[in-house]
């Protein structure tokens, strides 16, 4: 069957086989895998993938594999802990001055990493009630040190622009909240629905928003992307992305260098390279923190400072997240340093500094 002129979204794994995605021989298995997590690759991200090549980094995120049947131990359903810090339904405080606020659980696309698999789906329940919704809104409008909604899920684009605008409207109502973010995979999974009434409904007034875009590898801001994202940076919305470090997606320094400086080509920050999360059945995609470490290394040896994100990892079991280096700075030794005369020798600290290029330097006591 042909991939040209795709219509529709792939969902189930006869599709996938059928439209030459997947082994004929695999679909067993990717039966199992489909009964489990979420399957849905659109007609943009098939046309991203290049079916002759076993390692295509495209498939790797989004289409289904038996290793996903796998679990391994430490893993778990709710690896960054959301349940341990929601008040109600649809809200997560972990952090004093921002929430989540998780509006749907459906996506354009599921990725087959994802740190919330066992939470999105067409089988979930797709939105919040409307009694959940309202009790979340007021949650927040009585927490007066709540200055940032960020609006994830689920991918809140996936709401239609007339309701999103009216979500938008009761958010920015409320005096103390000023930013609202949301991170979404629409730009480059189905960039058409970035649509005029789309773009204002993501400029309420009263708050300023702002927009994270996921995406792993330079090849997912293709030309349709692009003209998505800028669609949105040309109505003033700021842009931030947010990546997983995957392996055999961009566990490189060359696909890292691409992925960020597109990033910056089309007026994104590059905001966070996520540790990839302890989500059941992910080993297989997961790199390590050291190979992380590395990466992020040669990173700051290629690219400038408007191309470095900062790498991240979510404490497994909710206690947020954390910069996970490398670090540059290290104490070298003490030296005595010079007191008045009678005074008790003070000590002051020498440091190790290691600039781009691997080379130690040192950065002398400060009084
Ligand atoms: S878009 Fe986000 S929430 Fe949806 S499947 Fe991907 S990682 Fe999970």
């Amino acid at each position: 069957m042909s991939r040209n002129n795709l219509a529709r979204t792939l969902r189930e794994p006869k599709e996938l086989v059928d439209h030459g995605l997947a082994p004929h021989a695999d679909l067993a298995q990717l039966e199992k895998v489909g009964a489990r997590y979420a399957i849905a690759v659109t007609p943009e991200i098939v046309a991203l993938i290049d079916p002759s090549d076993p390692a295509d980094p495209i498939a790797r995120q989004f289409i289904p594999s038996a290793d996903e049947l796998m679990a391994r131990p430490g893993e778990r359903a709710d690896p960054i802990g959301d349940d341990a810090h929601s008040p109600v339904a649809g809200i997560v405080h972990r952090y004093p001055d921002r929430v989540l606020f998780k509006l749907v659980h459906v996506c354009a696309v599921y990725c087959r990493f994802c740190f919330r698999r066992e939470m999105v789906g067409p089988g979930k329940d797709s939105a919040l009630s409307d009694n959940a919704y309202t009790a979340a809104v007021d949650y927040i409008r009585a927490h007066n040190e709540i200055w940032e909604v960020i609006l994830t899920g689920g991918d809140p684009l996936m709401l239609s622009p007339r309701r999103l605008s009216e979500i938008m409207a009761d958010l920015a109502a409320i005096d103390h909240v000023k930013i609202i973010r949301l991170h979404t995979r629409v730009p480059v999974a189905d960039p058409l629905r970035i649509t005029a009434d789309m773009v204002g409904a993501l400029k309420p007034s009263g708050a300023t928003s702002w927009i994270a875009l996921h995406a792993n590898h330079a090849r997912e801001l293709s030309e349709n992307a692009r003209a998505a994202i800028a669609r949105l940076v040309d109505a003033g919305i700021p842009m931030v992305s947010q990546s997983v470090l995957l392996k055999g997606v961009n566990d490189n320094p060359a696909a890292l260098e691409a992925l960020m400086r597109s990033f910056v080509e089309c007026r994104i920050k590059p905001y966070y390279l996520h540790h990839g999360d302890l989500a059941p059945g992910t080993a297989h995609l997961r790199s390590t923190l050291a190979r992380g470490q590395e990466l992020m290394r040669a990173l700051r040896g290629r690219v400038s400072g408007l191309c470095q994100p900062d790498y991240m990892l979510d404490i497994p079991g909710g206690a947020g997240k954390s910069p996970v280096g490398p670090t540059y700075l290290s104490p070298q030794d003490s030296v005595a340093g010079r007191g008045e005369v009678g005074q008790e020798t003070r000590y002051e600290t020498r440091y190790r500094v290691v600039d781009y290029c691997g080379e130690v330097h040192t950065y002398p006591p400060q009084p």
